[in-house]
């Protein structure tokens, strides 16, 4: 899936990221003329539109989405901006309502990802076609459950898959409505090359401001995209009013973030070659170092195994996790970051030991 914005005659031509806009719902004829025509005279186009049809609503009793009756709306869309459009099924009947109406590209919503059923049927009802879907990550933080859903796509013959990271719920943080873990993203590129993450900061803020930061954040990071609500009258929007922008402040956010060129699409310079060599190096360094620690922490398994003591002792890890943790914290480590790292190399040297007594046991046998 690439951008659509350079093959345009109009538009802001800022990015080689896909820019994804539109309502968070189909409302109305007029809603979706309305919205594209402010498009139109900020000059802001997206390289997709999109609308939801069918809304996955937490409770019944809100809007749940206008039905097969919008996608004809969508034509509309086609007609003003002559791009590409795009709206979420959420089952077998919706793709083949979409697959009708000659919806470009489809996604599948958090709520139907975690679900490999739900999943399987949207995929057994897509095979021989190829049109493109995006897969929005599922509501708990699980990496193998999105790949999963991506790969059940992949298996019937999907072959322009990307993905939408939009948050993961968190019951304690409220900062956001769906809580970022950045890594899950990154995890997922690093799993599936070549796969493209697209970042949707309106349903990971849950309200306006705060869409610019988090969309630069998905830009630094390396995103592929940004997928940003946009509604001619976001506060009377029938969902998500709260996050909806306008298409002038759409036009605003674009300008003002820095793109970021994807490394992969550039010749590395000598510059960065030569940070690279010296990274090796002391990753090197690092090792060895690593290697000739455990190497000690055998000789002291050995001396642990001669005298009959136990491997772990809580009072000398309790002091060797402070004091490293202060340490590292003076010499600008994270204080996370070295909890994280002193525990992962004082379970292997646990283990180790324990495996130097459990040799011992055997011996004696
Ligand atoms: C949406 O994009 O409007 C939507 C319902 O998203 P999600 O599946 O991420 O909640
Ligand atoms: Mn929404």
């Amino acid at each position: 899936m690439k951008n659509h914005l350079q093959s345009t005659e109009w538009g802001l031509n800022l990015t080689n990221q896909l820019i994804i806009a539109g309502p968070c719902s189909a409302e109305s004829p007029g809603q979706i003329e309305k919205v594209c025509l402010a498009m139109k005279e900020e000059n802001v186009l997206p390289s997709l539109f999109r609308a939801g049809i069918w809304k996955p609503r937490t409770r019944p009793g809100s809007f749940e989405g206008i039905g097969e009756e919008g996608l004809k709306w969508m034509e509309i869309a086609r007609h003003h901006l002559n791009v590409p459009i795009t709206t979420e099924v959420g089952n077998a009947a919706h793709v083949e309502m979409a697959l009708k109406h000659k919806v470009d590209v489809l996604w599948i919503g958090a709520r139907t990802t975690v679900n490999p059923f739900a999943v399987q049927e949207i995929a057994e009802a897509l095979r021989g076609t190829d049109i493109p879907v995006m897969v929005k990550n599922p509501m708990n933080p699980d990496l193998q459950l999105w790949i999963g859903a991506l790969e059940r796509l992949h298996a019937v013959g999907i072959n322009k898959l990307a993905a939408i990271h939009r948050g993961f719920s968190d019951a304690y943080d409220k900062r956001f409505r769906n809580k970022p873990n950045w890594s899950m993203p990154i995890h997922l590129k690093r799993e599936w090359k070549g796969m493209q993450v697209i970042n949707d900061p309106s349903h990971i803020v849950g309200k306006r401001d705060g869409i610019l930061e988090t969309s630069q954040r998905a830009l630094n990071f390396g995103l592929d995209g940004l997928m940003i609500e946009t509604h001619h009258d976001p506060d009377k929007a029938w969902s998500d009013a709260k996050q909806q922008v306008t298409p002038a402040q759409l036009k605003q956010i674009l300008q003002q973030l820095d793109f970021k060129t994807p490394l992969e699409e550039v010749q590395p310079s000598e510059k960065l070659h030569d940070l690279r060599a010296a990274v090796d190096h002391l990753d090197d360094q690092l090792l060895d170092i690593l290697a000739e620690r455990f190497a000690v922490i055998e000789q002291i398994g050995a001396h642990k195994r001669e005298n009959h003591l136990s491997v772990f002792q809580s009072e000398r890890w309790k002091q060797v996790m402070d004091s490293r943790t202060q340490k590292g914290v003076s010499k600008n480590l994270g204080e996370k970051f070295m909890k994280e790292l002193l525990f992962t190399i004082h379970e292997e040297s646990v283990k180790r030991q324990e495996k130097q007594l459990r040799e011992q046991v055997k011996i004696v046998k």
